[in-house]
């Protein structure tokens, strides 16, 4: 076990608390929610970020910038938007400071009033609806296909690094169509390419679903989202994209001429996934020893550590090693040489388990005599002797065959914890003893939801895309229900 860590089976917490500062990822900042993503954390973000901007690239989006700020009027324009985001909002209110006058520091100018104020963005809708009245006047300006990269502030009363803070770092796409289906499937193909990153990248395997209308984003038509299983059972959504109607579109005034010259409002989608995504990937395959990180998003993917005594042994492994690096980088294979002297072989190997590098080799005298090298991977522990002949291929299949491995190993707990229940005290029972995602009837009202959600504090997670219609009544109310759907506590 890592030193100071808690172990995931005496306090789950605990343990993702103190696994985030040890591993370097984040820490919290003198401003309540709000974080500072340190570099190691910081380069699995930017991983992140650029296998997913590929993937927004390659389905034809194009990257802008809109403002950090939005005046208070532009909030209030879509009625269901401003209900669900004020009671979160920070909101700027004077532009100046000036010294106090009893020398106590300095204090806000009262004479610097804003004469409209202006919120912090907790997210772009409104600001970027009302340039896009700018920027579509016919059909031929359709669709619109714009993300962001930013930050954005929500007022979060509980906060924790990286799966819910106060400021966090995101991307936000907001497209416009010209139809209702075109903006239909530009919501769905967002959820599938959010969801190919999270299976195929993080090796989180989620479920696609349909959030219902108690969940749903203030101002959507429709969210559906991509909802993780956590080791300790719970849920974690993982990204959501929205299908707007022409809900801001007739907000702002969003109208194009259609072929027959015929003015008609815009459709709309937003689709968004943050920093959670960070929280995401610790929670869904760590241990008591530290990070576990897929090859795929790994800064680092093989460190290799010289077991040595003296400069001349520790020359002739550099030497060695040296020609291993090239031949992985050429492969665009990440490589560390652990070089650093004043630390022994075994902490340096703890190190390097915390933070969650997925293959590690160690190399000594004799492994240059005999012309073999240890390697150890990090998901299994598993250690064994190879050949350095063709060390390149060992690696490149072990990095292939970790990425696979802890996606199943997610996938197989999940599976495992998705459980039918079927009456109010087996759900209960469930919920209390096992955890894990409960397939139940419900009667599909809000206020059944709600008190659900007071009685035992599961929401409905979401309706799987892939559900089957079957006959059922609620477990709550008994009343009369079609298809099953997901509860889970989370977070
Ligand atoms: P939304 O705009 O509410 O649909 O959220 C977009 C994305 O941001 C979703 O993937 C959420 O999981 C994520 N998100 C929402 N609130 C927070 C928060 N306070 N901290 C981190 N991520 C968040």
């Amino acid at each position: 076990m890592a030193k100071g860590l808690p172990k995931r089976s005496d306090d789950y917490s605990a343990w993702y608390n103190e696994l985030v500062k040890k591993a370097d990822l984040a820490e919290n900042s003198a401003v309540r929610g709000c974080m500072v993503v340190k570099p190691y954390g910081y380069a699995i973000w930017e991983k992140m970020q650029q296998t997913l901007d590929k993937m927004f690239k390659d389905t034809g989006h194009s990257n802008a910038y809109f403002p950090l700020l939005i005046p208070k009027s532009y909030l209030s324009k879509e009625a269901d938007h401003v209900d669900g985001f004020a009671k979160e909002c920070a909101v700027v209110t004077h532009y100046r400071l000036k010294n106090a006058e009893d020398g106590s520091g300095v204090v806000v100018d009262p004479e610097a009033k804003l004469d409209e104020e202006l919120i912090v963005r907790p997210t772009s809708e409104t600001v970027i609806w009302s340039t896009y009245k700018n920027w579509i006047q016919s059909y031929r300006d359709l669709p619109l296909l714009v993300n962001q990269w930013a930050n954005v502030m929500r007022w979060e009363m509980r906060t924790r690094l990286f799966l819910r803070t106060s400021e966090f770092l995101w991307q936000e796409g907001h497209t416009a169509h010209a139809t209702e289906s075109e903006a239909i499937a530009e919501t769905k193909q967002m959820l599938e390419v959010y969801a190919d990153f999270a299976e195929n990248f993080m090796g989180v395997p989620v479920v696609k679903g349909v959030k219902t209308a108690n969940e749903r984003f203030a101002g959507a038509v429709d969210t559906f989202c991509i909802e993780a299983m956590m080791q300790d059972g719970k849920a974690l959504q993982a990204g959501t994209s929205h299908f707007l109607g022409q809900n801001f579109a007739k907000a702002f005034d969003v109208k194009f001429s259609d072929k027959d010259n015929k003015l008609e409002h815009v459709w709309g989608t937003s689709w968004g996934v943050s920093t959670r995504l960070m929280g995401a990937l610790i929670m869904a395959h760590s241990d008591d020893e530290g990070l576990v990180l897929p090859p795929k998003l790994a800064p680092i993917q093989v460190v290799i550590v010289p077991i040595y005594k003296g400069q001349e042994q520790l020359d002739a492994i550099a030497e060695k090693v040296k020609v291993i690096q090239k031949e992985l980088q050429a492969l665009n294979i990440s490589v560390k040489f652990d070089d650093r002297d004043a630390l022994r072989p075994g902490f340096k190997f703890a190190d390097w388990e915390l933070k969650g590098v997925p293959v590690r080799m160690a190399m000594g005298q004799r492994d240059l005599e005999n012309g073999t090298v240890e390697i150890a991977r990090r998901d299994t522990k598993e250690k064994n002797t190879y050949q350095l002949d063709n060390v390149v291929e060992t690696v490149q299949k072990l990095l292939e065959e970790i990425q696979a491995n802890i996606y199943q190993k997610a996938f197989d707990y999940r599976e495992a914890h998705i459980t039918k229940a079927d009456t109010f005290d087996e759900f209960k029972d469930l919920l209390e003893n096992k955890g894990g995602f409960i397939s139940a009837h419900w009667d599909g009202t809000g206020e059944t939801e709600d008190k659900i959600k007071e009685l035992t504090k599961a929401t409905i997670r979401c309706i799987p895309l892939n559900n089957e219609q079957e006959e059922g009544a609620c477990i709550y109310t008994g009343k009369p229900s079609t298809q099953r759907v997901l509860f889970a506590k989370a977070y």
